[in-house]
């Protein structure tokens, strides 16, 4: 990641060079490079953050900062990566944020990562369940002996799935195989017969879930039950979610499930002013990042500075909202 930051300092300077414009030499000089941290090609996240920056980067003559996405594993990736001080921001579904600040669930062992920061949560990322349409599921249970994909390691995904096999008492033997592919090919393994279903945490609509729904007809499953209910009462980042009927070809009834929020983190040592640009360059320019993907469509700022984000605001993060007066 810091290589690729590097070489493309070092494209910049060199294209400079070749042009012979030795006046531009100090403008890419002085670019501050920033990378967020997303999930797979297919997903929100990516998209989400290709929205971020392209504001950002309408108007980097006047800040000076060139952002770019790069494609990770997800939300648990991201957060050990900007820890690592090899990303600047990241996605993050909230549970995940809520542990990796507490040192709870699978932040327990490497303990509480002080220095994260919540920049602002963005869409509702439902538990989205997918069955192969003759692969004969009509509730989760089901899927019991069957071949299932819990998520890739590195993935908010596969951790909430995690907690929600320890909640119904199952094991990862209790299917016929748990599978740990990437979002990016659950679907075609899906389509293709490889497995009988996936879990996935994700905003709607997704092309990801697009896809499979219309090459193959798989079905959204309803996630629903006693586990569901008391992980819900029990842990404060989930609530109760319906992806509605008809968003996806050969589902015309609503899925009722539960999730969290998606957030974007970064490092209490990614830079303030950093932090104030992003920032400012999503809220200023909210109605085009709401309209640069169907997932956004519905967000609202008073809510994204404060659900969904468990660790301390960032500073940068706070100025911009307390200058609009959303933060006291
Ligand atoms: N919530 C997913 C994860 O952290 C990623 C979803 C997406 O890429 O949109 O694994």
């Amino acid at each position: 990641m810091k290589k690729l930051r590097l070489s493309g300092v070092t494209a910049a300077l060199a294209a400079a060079a070749l042009i012979g414009a030795t006046a531009s030499l100090p403008v890419a000089a002085q670019q501050k490079f920033v990378t967020i941290g997303t999930g797979g090609v297919t997903g929100v996240y990516y998209a989400a953050g290709g929205a971020i920056c392209r504001l950002v980067n309408k108007d980097r003559s006047k800040h000076g900062i060139r952002c770019s996405v790069e494609s990770t594993g997800g939300s648990v990736f991201n957060v050990n990566t900007i820890k690592a001080g090899e990303l600047d921001f990241g996605f993050a579904q909230s549970d995940v944020q809520f542990n990796a600040i507490k040192g709870q669930g699978q932040y327990k062992d490497a303990g509480a990562y002080g220095d994260l920061r919540a920049v602002f949560s963005v869409h509702p990322e439902p538990f989205t369940v997918v069955a192969r349409k003759e692969a004969n599921v009509k509730q989760f249970a089901d899927f019991k002996g069957k071949r299932f994909n819990v998520g890739n390691p590195g993935s908010g995904t596969r951790s909430s799935m995690e907690e929600l096999l320890n909640a119904m008492g199952w094991k990862m033997s209790d299917f016929s195989l748990a599978s740990e592919l990437k979002a990016d090919e659950h679907g075609p393994a899906l389509c293709d017969g490889k497995i009988d279903g996936f879990f996935y945490a994700v905003g709607h609509p997704s092309a990801n879930i697009q896809d499979p729904t219309t090459t193959c007809g798989a079905k959204l499953v309803s996630l629903t039950g006693p586990a569901v209910d008391k992980l819900v009462a029990d842990r404060p980042y989930y609530a109760k979610a319906t992806i509605p009927a008809g968003l996806y070809p050969n589902n015309p009834d609503p899925t009722q499930t539960y999730g969290v929020l998606a957030t974007v983190v970064a490092s209490a040592k990614t830079p303030n002013e950093t932090v104030y640009q992003v920032v400012k360059a999503v809220f200023d320019n909210f109605d085009e990042f709401k309209k640069l993907h169907p997932a956004l469509a519905h967000l609202k700022p008073e809510d994204m500075v404060k659900n969904g984000n468990s660790a301390p605001l960032h500073e940068g993060a706070l100025k911009y909202y307390k200058e609009k007066g959303w933060v006291k």
